[in-house]
């Protein structure tokens, strides 16, 4: 595929996340296209860090048994496993309990 073609129909864009209170890294998340809604976060689009995209790989039989997106740095819970209209899974993040910021 042409790289402009790419560059403008499939645009990734790459947040980081930190939990507020202490602005500790949480993770990286890519989003495909614009749009400011990061309410939910898919997990399958959690690109760092590799502890928690092991955490949250295994082999859940529910989406309760996902655990919890916590704050590495006091476990406070940032955002609760759910499923997304298209059946994916996803995080539902609690609204003022997180800072995004987006890299370039
Ligand atoms: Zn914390």
């Amino acid at each position: 595929m042409d790289l402009n073609f790419r560059s403008i129909f499939q645009r990734t864009f790459y947040y980081q996340f930190n939990s507020v209170h202490v602005l500790t890294y949480v993770l990286t998340y890519h989003k495909h296209g614009a749009g400011k809604g990061i309410l939910r976060l898919y997990i399958s689009n959690i690109a760092a860090p590799k502890n928690l995209i092991k955490n949250t790989n295994g082999n859940f039989s529910k989406i309760n048994k996902v655990p919890n997106l916590v704050c590495p740095e006091c476990g406070e819970v940032l955002g609760v496993p759910t499923i997304s209209k298209g059946q994916r899974r996803a995080y539902r993040m609690r609204q003022g309990y997180f800072h995004r910021k987006l890299e370039k």
